[in-house]
């Protein structure tokens, strides 16, 4: 099979368009044909190696994989051939007790496609049964690549580890973001006030058709004083973050008293500076958040199965091209999901 693999870590340029095996199964597991793979920033942490995470090379990353069912193993009654699926991002032991209680990215075994197993930048991938989800209504394999990572990760952030409830006001950072344009609109099925925030103007608009209330354009706006201005100085809820170190006070101090920061993840930079005080006086809470369980994407595809949750998609890209989709992403020039096709 075609597939595009790194065999060092490095920039966009060691991702290598070429022959690898076809994927074999065993006896519990499924061969899927790839019909599309959405790109995460994790794609590109990979890529560029990340402490204390050694990978077996060559390496494939892609962790968000729809595609048809192109081989069973004997064990496998589940699926059929020909089935159209997504695959569930998270690969967890499925018998321990974090398992058991549904915090599958808690398990000791935890791992994501294209971290420690080899993810969907290829024409073929190999899944374990339990990963293999049937692709709900009429989604297109494009729509179903777009939605497992970011959307069972703000679903996780918002409602197991935030506790979001109905009315409440959320500020979202980088509406434009796979985990910002999830985390909008799931904030919205329980009619929160959303405020977003987005780096360019040309996202203003399209943050608002996600359904955010209003919409920061942090590049020439302060985000702490919007936020001032937008709640009479009460603050927000909670907090959506995935960006770190280039937001984390502004984000700290536009929570109100009892309010929740909750984060994903770290693409500026995780040295933070904390505000001790206004931790302790206002009462506020820190929470780390990481991906999320099967159980939480089944809750997430019934919405998207009504379309009460939509994947948003910024483009495609020919799987040879690879590299010129994460330095897209890089650039910051999109607004949703990059997916890549194979063929
Ligand atoms: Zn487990």
């Amino acid at each position: 099979m075609k597939a595009v693999r790194f065999h060092q870590h490095g920039g966009p340029e060691v991702l290598t368009y070429e022959d690898a095996p076809v994927p074999t199964i065993q006896a519990h597991e499924v061969l899927v044909k790839v019909k599309a793979c959405a790109l995460n920033h994790l794609d590109v942490w990979l890529r560029g190696g990340v402490p204390g995470w050694l990978l077996r090379m060559p390496h494939i990353v892609g962790s968000d994989i729809s595609g048809e069912v192109a081989g069973i193993g004997s064990l496998v009654t589940r699926v059929r051939l020909g089935d159209r699926a997504l695959l569930a991002p998270g690969i967890s032991c499925g018998q321990c007790e974090m398992c058991f209680k549904g915090l599958d990215s808690a398990c000791r075994q935890f791992t994501v496609f294209g971290v420690f197993v080899d993810g969907g930048y290829a024409e073929y991938v190999k899944s374990p049964a339990m990963n293999v989800v049937p692709i709900p209504g009429d989604l297109s394999f494009d729509e179903a690549a777009a939605v497992p990572l970011v959307f069972l990760t703000a679903w996780h952030m918002l409602f197991t580890r935030a506790g979001l409830k109905p009315g409440e006001e959320v500020l979202v950072i980088g509406a434009g973001s796979g985990v910002g344009s999830a985390a909008i609109q799931i904030a919205k099925l329980v009619n929160a006030r959303v405020i977003a925030t987005v780096g360019a103007d040309w996202k203003l608009e399209k943050a608002r058709a996600l359904g955010a209330d209003e919409v920061i354009n942090h590049a020439r706006q302060s985000i702490g004083e919007e936020v001032k201005r937008l709640t009479g100085k009460r603050g927000v809820d909670v907090v959506v973050d995935h960006v770190g170190a280039a937001v984390w006070e502004a984000c700290f101090d536009s929570l109100a008293t009892y309010g929740r920061l909750v984060t994903c993840g770290m693409t500026t930079g995780a040295d933070l500076k904390l505000n001790g005080q206004g931790l302790f006086a206002r009462q506020r809470t820190i929470l780390g958040s990481f991906m999320g369980g099967k159980g939480e994407l089944a809750e997430v595809l019934q919405f998207v199965e009504k379309r009460k949750l939509k994947a948003v998609i910024d483009s495609a890209f020919p799987l040879q091209e690879a590299a010129a989709a994460q330095q897209k992403m890089e650039g910051r020039e999109f607004f949703g999901k990059i997916l890549l096709h194979p063929e």
